[in-house]
């Protein structure tokens, strides 16, 4: 019996003519890929993936203003 696709459902040819095995092809092979990167990127932390990359300082007075 076929195996079916993890990412679209389709049956996945077997794997001595699927490089691409256990997914159908290897376009759903990089969508899987890039599903497990998405998530690793959440996994630290809601605040990680804000697309802030420096750390913004807290508006501090200088003591320069007199
Ligand atoms: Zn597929």
């Amino acid at each position: 019996m076929p195996r079916a696709c993890p990412i679209c459902g389709k049956p996945v040819p077997p794997r001595t003519e699927n490089r691409a095995f256990p997914f159908c092809s290897d376009r759903c092979r990089l969508l899987d890929l890039g599903k497990w990167l998405g998530e690793e990127y959440r996994v630290p932390g809601p605040r990680a993936g804000d697309g802030v990359e420096v750390p913004a300082p807290p508006s501090e007075p200088d003591g320069d203003d007199a």
